[in-house]
């Protein structure tokens, strides 16, 4: 078993331990929950570094996915032949490759085609036809401990984030308080959802809050809650910077996502990118419109009322 500089294990409540993906889960890697009953053993997101570990260390019974994306599910193969289990809305990401690029919903078919084969080669993934569906608030009792699913939208479709009891441990997924914010920027992503699941995040009741990438894992719910309303003013400041767009001379989409108000000039990914900043844009745009901030006239240009 070889592990990462700085991958460690941690031990977080009776039944819960953290396994640490490198550079403290920061994308691509991520960090993976195992949750360990008397009856039965769960991971929820097994990350690059699971598949680098060759597996968890131990027999795993369910495998729960949080969502259908790439980092989520790489170390699937090294856990696999378990029963594998996601949300039903985003089921189809998870068992097939076809279903996770609908997923992304990536524009250009060159960039779809190299994405697709960094999905095979980058982060192992193959597809997992067997894997099965669960709803918002299915439990899974593992003896002693229970796992249940809190259906948080936005992110993709069918994104959930996973409460452990009696220990008080909520696993956030990608709701995941980093400076960069809220990322909905693929096609199975919804900005109102993602709003509305923030404001349901903030009423978890639970004493650790564990984020898949490298916030890691916050102690107590007013520090989540705290961290969770910074995380969330960033789709503001995206507003903000669309308005200043629109007021300095951006009329048209083309012209708005050229500039871009997701990614800081330069670090714009290659190969969706672009295709990101569009919709995040569409959907800034649809609300601000809806709110009446902005108005589009009948050729489609785009002002500041
Ligand atoms: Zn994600």
């Amino acid at each position: 078993m070889s592990r990462p500089a700085g991958a460690a294990d941690r031990r977080l409540s009776p039944h819960v331990t953290v396994l640490e993906g490198a550079e403290h889960g920061k994308y691509p890697d991520g960090n993976t929950l195992l949750v360990a009953g008397t009856e039965a053993t769960v991971v929820v997101d097994p990350s690059l570094t699971v598949h680098r570990r060759g597996g968890v260390g131990r027999p795993v019974d369910r495998v729960l996915i949080s969502h259908a994306h790439e980092d989520h599910l790489a170390g699937l193969g090294a856990v696999a032949g378990r029963q594998v289990s996601a949300h039903h809305d985003d089921l189809l990401g998870v068992r097939s490759l076809d279903g996770i690029m609908a997923v992304y919903g990536i524009d250009d078919p060159a960039d779809a085609a190299a994405w697709r084969a960094e999905l095979v080669e980058r982060f192992h993934l193959h597809g997992w036809p067997g894997a099965s569906g669960f709803a918002d608030g299915e439990v899974w009792d593992l003896g002693g401990v229970t796992v249940s699913a809190l259906h948080l939208p936005g992110h993709t479709r069918g994104h959930t984030a996973f409460l452990v009891e009696p220990d008080g441990v909520a696993y956030v997924g990608d709701i995941d308080l980093t400076g960069f914010g809220p990322y909905y920027g693929d096609h199975w992503s919804d900005l109102d959802d993602f709003v509305a699941s923030i404001e349901r995040a903030a009423e978890i009741e639970a004493r650790w809050f564990a984020t898949f990438h490298h916030k890691g894992v916050i102690d107590g719910r007013s520090a989540f809650v705290e961290q969770l309303h910074r995380f969330a003013a960033v789709i503001d400041r995206r507003d903000d910077r669309l308005l200043d767009l629109l007021a300095g001379g951006a009329t048209t989409l083309d012209a708005l996502v050229e500039h871009g108000i997701v990614y800081r000039p330069g670090t714009r990914p290659a190969l969706f990118g672009t295709s990101v900043e569009r919709r995040t844009i569409t959907m800034h745009l649809d609300r601000l419109i809806r709110g009446g901030a902005v108005q589009r006239d009948d050729d489609g240009r785009l002002a500041r009322r």
